[in-house]
């Protein structure tokens, strides 16, 4: 048996599915992995970790036992959240403290499993506390980026310093201090409430709380690579301590060029019905190269029924194709609909149908398979942060629509430093809806005009070069490698 690790995630799926990439990957590398989560996730992960271990891979699902109203998942809709409150999923995550605590407890006296005691723990860069329970118990905590280091940097410095004492340029722009080049955020490139924010808000002091316990951790891994955001990798390693570029962590197969064998892109957690997402496939077969746009707005969100009027009579309007994972809007419950279509536009379903212009996904879409498809040629994405490691792995550019939390620092990264997106104007004026006008200018400038052919010309660029940094020698693959031989340095129970 190799040297134990045990890892625990937050309750979000966009962090779960890193987690289990990297728990696969330790796994191949010779290391025991038991994975430590809640009865929400269970169900999701319980086949791919029976996968893995026919495959071979030494992986443990083990339950953290909480509460069953501690969260109620695919109840929260992050965007609609009040920042000035800590939102529910954080706050859930927070909470978790001491169900885990009582978890090792138990499990270090054989209660739960026969494993012997993990050389380290990696959990959850959200989950801050985790330094703590770790050196309560004496076992090193590795903290997990999921998010990327442009956007954790800014947000460290937004979240920690206030809008409100940032230094501001003539036009109002906010300057962000203390980065390796100077990063000028519009009005839009915050939240709706942080320029008014104040010492109280909830999320600023969630964001204190977890940097101080982050800074305490034996090591950082995060999931970006550096040749997408070397500088800033840099910057927050000096801030924040020893860290190692692990990512994009991603199937093998999400990085292959040309038509990939869809089956052979298994997702990493199963959250879908197959046959809605093979019904998808089957659409994207018969389209022209490049030429869908695929758009979603990640696992936690959706927008309000105004703003899904205006992107469909938008994208009706451009004549581009479409697949659109959609939800039940952010507002369903003042509406009466039974299905998230009954949000669209009276008619646009059927009109779409007609004219083969659009096809709608209503659960979970395979993601990464539909962008590494032949016929996908654009994003329209929250720009959350695997998106943006899917979009740029795949070589597919973006229309940046970013929604809450860190990801309009995403959107700034993608559009205005690596240059792979075009932004989606939200206005401030209309309650940052974009405008069905926006939407059909936006759409057919990235999917027919010129300024689409550049993007994608850099997004392919980058793709490769995602390619190299996991290929042998490469630059993820070798601080992974130099990661794996520092668990296996630390001492075994
Ligand atoms: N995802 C998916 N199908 C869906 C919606 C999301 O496979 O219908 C996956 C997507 O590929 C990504 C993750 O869920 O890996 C979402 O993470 P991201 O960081 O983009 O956004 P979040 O959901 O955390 O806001």
């Amino acid at each position: 048996m190799g040297a134990h690790v045990m890892m625990l995630s937050s309750l979000g799926h966009g962090h779960l599915i890193p987690f289990m990439q990297l728990a696969q990957k330790l796994a191949a590398k010779g290391l025991t992995v038991s994975f430590v989560t809640t009865f929400h996730h269970i169900p999701s992960l319980r086949k791919k970790v029976d996968g893995a271990c026919e495959a071979g891979l030494d992986i443990h699902l083990l339950e953290m036992e909480i509460p069953h109203d501690h969260l109620t998942l695919g109840k929260v809709n992050s965007n609609s959240v009040q920042w000035h409150q800590l939102p529910p999923l954080l706050d859930a995550d927070e909470r978790l403290q001491p169900h885990f605590q009582r978890f090792l407890e138990r499990f270090l006296a054989g209660e739960i499993s026969s494993l012997p005691a993990p050389v380290c723990l990696i959990t959850d860069f959200l989950l801050g506390w985790s330094s703590a329970v770790a050196q309560k118990f004496g076992i090193p905590r590795v903290s997990f980026e999921t998010s990327g280091m442009f956007a954790e940097s800014v947000q460290q410095i937004v979240w920690d310093t206030l809008p409100r004492n940032l230094p501001r340029t003539a036009s109002g722009r906010y300057l962000v201090p203390g980065v390796p080049k100077e990063v000028r955020l519009s009005r839009l490139q915050l939240l709706p409430e942080l320029p008014e924010a104040t010492p109280e808000n909830g999320t600023h002091q969630f964001w204190v709380r977890q940097r101080r316990g982050n800074k305490q951790s034996w090591r950082t891994i995060v999931n970006t690579f550096y040749e997408l955001e070397g500088e800033f990798v840099d910057h927050f390693e000096r801030v924040n301590g020893t860290l190692r570029t692990i990512g994009p962590l991603l199937s093998p197969e999400a990085f292959e060029d040309g038509h990939v064998e869809r089956k052979r892109i298994a997702p990493a957690v199963e959250l879908g019905t197959s046959t809605e997402g093979e019904k998808c496939m089957q659409w994207l077969d018969e389209q022209a190269e490049e030429s869908v746009l695929y758009i979603s707005f990640g696992s936690e969100n959706s927008i309000p029924t105004a703003q899904v009027e205006e992107l469909a009579l938008g994208l009706e309007a451009s004549g581009v194709k479409f697949v659109w994972v959609l939800r039940m809007p952010s507002d369903a419950a003042q509406n009466s609909f039974t299905s998230a279509l009954d949000s669209l536009p009276a008619g646009l379903h059927s009109r779409m149908a007609a004219k083969n212009q659009g096809f709608f996904v209503l659960g979970w879409a395979p993601q990464v398979g539909i962008l590494a498809h032949p016929s996908t040629g654009g994003f329209l994405s929250h720009c959350g942060w695997n998106a943006v490691l899917e979009s740029t792995t795949t070589g597919v550019p973006l229309i940046a629509w970013p929604l809450y939390a860190e990801q309009p620092f995403n959107s700034k990264l993608v559009v205005d430093e690596i240059g792979i997106a075009v932004e989606a104007p939200q206005r401030i004026e209309q309650n940052w809806l974009v405008t069905r006008d926006d939407v059909e200018r936006i759409v057919r400038s990235l999917m027919i005009e010129e300024k689409g052919k550049e993007l994608r010309k850099r997004v392919k660029a980058l793709k490769a070069a995602a390619k190299t940094a996991v290929g042998e020698g490469g630059s993820s693959s070798k601080s992974f490698d130099l990661f794996v031989s520092e668990i296996m340095a630390l001492p075994q129970a």
